[in-house]
């Protein structure tokens, strides 16, 4: 960075980007705004919304959004946006725009923070460059490039992408770093791996290489496939303080701007499906790193389209995806759409084969997600009596994925009930009879904020605290998330009733909002029989303990993907064999009326 004589304050570089920046170039970057009046606006990307409520106005250099509150200028939409701090933000626009910054901006611990991930980003970069000329030039990337030619795959998208080969060899990459602070950092960025004995060796050796952008256009890590045999077949880099893959996409930084004229976006499974489409023109695509779909994600595909029309193979098992997507469209207020293809195809094959023209027609065939799978239900578990308490139940686990979005389960409550053909009130409770109806809440309690799932819980405890201690096994003390929760359970510990009748003592320790919230619920609890109250606590146990397994489902995908990469194959088979107990364990816990696995595809 160069410094200039006359060493700018912090304070004066700041006003200095504040004047240079555009901030609707700035944020129309990942924004679709549209003039009005004086403002431009557009669909909030820190809020799930419909209707635009985002704001900018271009005189004052701020934003604000009318939906979610978010506002600020051009710093606080770059650090919410890109999830950096302040000095990060500073030093990134400061040197977008050109201007000095004064020599000591940031905290020592900031300063350490910001060169690390610099320097990740760097190497990373300089990899990128080493293993994509690797494979547009060098004789060792003969074998990739005719890879690439079998799967039809031009050099004009080998470009665009800046896709690389790593070749066969354990110290390619490594041999190029010089010194341990680098190597270090290498070890970090994901790109060698530090062997035990000391020394380091290549993580990627002889694949093929998709660069992953972040969304301001750095390399953010690699997905990488092996040419031949060899295991895993994919390999993704390890979360890095560049690396997050729950918020990137394949193919949406290159894509974005065809996203948005389009207005849609194409949603494959596959890095060769997205650059497979991309050869044939359909440009539009982004596909998430063989992962589950995240809502980070679906937000940052808000920014550029309205609608994400997903693309399943005619054999995968898409269904179990697409349920799962469900929830997180419906809470990110995103239109979504999906396609079948024709069973053998996917969407490499099909593009291939029968070209643009027929996927675009094949693309128009799109039904809303919803619709496609609630048919895919009817179609497993037939429309006769059983099959609707089957498809109640599969539809009941989606809904715990909306919890905290009272709109959303509202919306998705009244559209399935309808479609079942029963009360909204049987679809919730799996029940043929309406369950018991919450105590009313006035509108404008502090306790609004409390997710619907975790209020549930709390009041029934108030109301039954002799069930406490079998909800603490049951894990609740991870899933109540809220300040006020944690201090309503708290106060529950320190009460410990054994029986109903007491209650009131809560209220002596209980302050505030959480005090209003108890002691409306004393006032106006409601009538509960004795099998409804055994009833709703095997519920919510049930509730509990499933969020609890997917949570340990979750670490434990993740724990073996690490084990994977790092080659730990004794660990590996290891955690492999936990995650089967759990799986058969929550088989077990699960197969009461309220859910089934039964005919679920793998
Ligand atoms: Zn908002």
């Amino acid at each position: 960075m160069p410094s200039t004589p006359s060493y700018p304050t912090k304070d004066d570089a700041v006003q200095r980007v504040k004047d240079a920046a555009d901030i609707v170039e700035l944020i129309g970057e990942h924004v679709s705004l549209k003039k009005a009046g004086t403002n431009y606006k557009g669909l909030c990307p820190f809020h799930a919304e419909k209707t635009p409520s985002f704001t900018v106005n271009p005189q004052r250099g701020s934003f604000h959004c009318f939906g979610c509150s978010e506002g600020g200028d051009v710093f606080s939409f770059y650090m919410k946006y890109h999830n950096v701090t302040f000095p990060e933000a500073l030093q990134n626009l400061a040197r977008r725009y050109n201007i000095a910054l004064p020599e000591k901006p940031m905290s020592h611990q900031d300063q350490a923070r910001a060169r690390r991930k610099a320097g990740i980003l760097e190497l990373l970069e300089r990899a990128a460059g080493l293993y994509h000329n690797l494979l547009l030039n060098e004789g060792e990337g003969s074998d990739a490039r005719r890879y690439l030619t079998q799967r039809e795959i031009p050099h004009e998208i080998s470009r665009t992408f800046r896709l690389g080969y790593a070749p066969d060899s354990w110290d390619f990459l490594t041999r190029q770093l010089s010194g341990p602070e680098e190597l270090e950092l290498a070890a970090e960025a994901g790109l060698i791996v530090k062997k035990e004995r000391g020394g380091y060796y290549d993580r990627f050796r002889k694949r093929l290489l998709c660069p992953i952008f972040n969304l301001a256009g750095q390399v953010a890590g690699f997905s990488g496939r092996i040419l031949g045999d060899g295991q895993p077949k994919y390999l993704n880099s390890p979360e890095s303080p560049a690396f997050d893959k729950s918020r990137l996409l394949f193919g949406l930084y290159q894509n974005r701007e065809a996203i948005r004229s389009q207005g849609r976006c194409l949603l494959v499974e596959g890095n060769f499906d997205l650059l497979a489409l991309n050869a044939r023109g359909v440009n539009y695509g982004a596909a998430p790193l063989g992962t589950a779909l995240t809502s980070q994600q679906v937000r940052a595909l808000k920014g550029y389209a309205e609608e994400v029309v997903i693309l399943f193979d005619g054999d995968s098992a898409g269904l179990k995806a697409a349920m799962r997507a469900v929830p997180i469209f419906l809470a990110e207020e995103v239109l979504a759409r999906v396609v079948l293809l024709p069973a053998g195809h996917d969407p490499d094959t099909f593009v291939r084969q029968l070209g643009r023209e027929k996927m675009e027609e094949q693309l128009a065939t799109a039904v809303p997600l919803t619709d496609f799978v609630y048919n895919t239900l009817v179609e497993r578990y037939g429309s006769g009596l059983e099959g609707k308490t089957k498809i109640g139940a599969e539809l009941r686990t989606m809904l715990s994925g909306l919890t905290g979005h009272q709109l959303q389960q509202s919306v998705f409550v009244a559209h399935f009930s309808k479609k079942l053909g029963i009360s909204p009130e049987q679809l919730l409770s799996g029940k043929g009879a309406a369950s018991v109806p919450p105590p009313g809440h006035p509108p404008g309690q502090p306790d609004r904020e409390l997710p619907l799932k975790q209020k549930q819980l709390l009041e029934f405890l108030i109301i039954f605290p002799e069930y406490l201690q079998k909800f603490l096994e049951a894990g609740i003390e991870v899933m109540i998330t809220s300040t006020f929760g944690r201090n309503i359970l708290q106060h529950l510990r320190e009460v410990n009733l054994l029986e109903s009748g007491q209650q009131e003592r809560l209220l002596d320790l209980a302050v505030g909002p959480e005090k209003t919230f108890i002691s409306r619920l004393l006032t106006a609890s409601p009538a509960y029989s004795a099998e409804e109250r055994e009833q709703t606590a095997v519920e919510q146990l049930n509730w509990l303990r499933n969020c609890r397994i997917k949570i340990m489902h979750g670490q434990l995908t993740k724990q073996i993907n690490e084990a994977q990469k790092s080659g730990d194959v004794d660990r590996c088979m290891q955690l492999i064999e936990q995650k089967k107990a759990l799986d058969h364990s929550s088989n077990i816990s699960l197969s009461g009326p309220a859910t089934t696995h039964a005919g679920e595809k793998s």
